[in-house]
């Protein structure tokens, strides 16, 4: 089964809901970060609620983009999402590696440590949209939670899981966003606090065999809930020689013409992706000749 997202209404469009299985696109993503368990499981979280929030943007080219700076051992993270299901991302630090939590958990609040998370959302407007927290338990999930009520003012539970195989490849991966609109009754808040306290956790669900539809079944069947669209949702870069060059020409004169000097071919890789493009010191030249123009 490959992954994808669901979005719902429940409650006459009181509530509405976004659900995933994203084992796969975290799996892509440990693979191309060579990630530790830790690592894996932090990002396999923010890449499965960017993919998530990215559905909630209406333009086919919006693109949202998630960014984690933080004190712990991780430093940060950055991923990206489109409205279309496509994500990627990538960590500061791949390999760090913690003793489980309290919990008999993978320390992902450990690793991340205090720090802020930043949502910027470029709508093709003028200016992005830029929100920023203050993480509040680095667990993701809960950073997630904080964002939606102070940033956007949006009642919202939010609950992400990324379980490991032995040989640690992602064995699960999923989520979901229920939001509440300003129109909802006390009635239906107090119901679905009560079901949502419920949930304990997202993996168990996944092991027990949940999909998305099943999961968000689960807390808002007795709501009368409506699934409205359905997508596929994967781990995609869209990197290309000319946006590397882009990239490359924003380091400067100096430091290309540094390059030229040494006549040795230049390797650059995509952060998101890990593919490698050579420049050879001809390359780099004709480079330099045509940011000059
Ligand atoms: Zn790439």
């Amino acid at each position: 089964m490959k992954d994808y997202m669901i979005r719902a209404v429940a409650a006459n469009n009181q509530i509405r809901a976004f659900a995933i299985t994203s084992k796969h696109l975290v799996e892509q993503a440990r693979v191309y970060h060579n990630t530790s368990p830790v690592i894996t499981a932090a990002l396999g979280r923010l890449l499965t609620g960017a993919a998530m929030m990215g559905m909630m943007m209406k333009g086919e080219k919006d693109l949202l983009t998630l960014q984690i700076k933080c004190g712990g051992a991780a430093k940060g993270m950055t991923v990206t999402a489109d409205s279309q299901g496509n994500v990627k991302g990538y960590p500061q630090v791949p390999d760090v590696m913690l003793p489980p939590n309290a919990k008999g958990k993978l320390d992902v609040g450990g690793a991340l440590g205090p720090g802020i998370l930043s949502v910027i959302k470029d709508m093709g407007m003028k200016e992005p949209y830029v929100g920023q927290v203050a993480l509040q338990t680095s667990e993701i999930a809960e950073d997630m939670t904080y964002y939606f009520a102070t940033s956007e003012q949006v009642p919202s539970a939010v609950g992400l899981g990324v379980l490991m195989n032995k040989d640690n490849t992602v064995k699960q991966a999923g989520g979901f966003v229920i939001q509440l609109m300003p129109f909802t009754e006390d009635a239906v808040v107090e119901a679905l606090e009560k079901k949502v306290a419920e949930v304990t956790s997202v993996t168990d669900l996944l092991e027990q065999g949940a999909t998305p539809e099943t999961l968000l079944e689960q807390v808002l069947g007795e709501f009368g809930i409506e699934i409205t669209e359905k997508i596929p949702t994967s781990y995609h870069c869209d990197c290309s020689r000319e946006r590397v060059t882009k990239a490359l020409i924003s380091i400067g004169v100096k430091d290309i013409q540094e390059m030229i000097e040494e006549q040795e071919p230049v390797e650059v890789n995509c952060q998101f992706c890990d593919k490698q493009y050579v420049f050879t010191p001809d390359d780099l030249k004709s480079l330099l000749e045509h940011s000059r123009k």
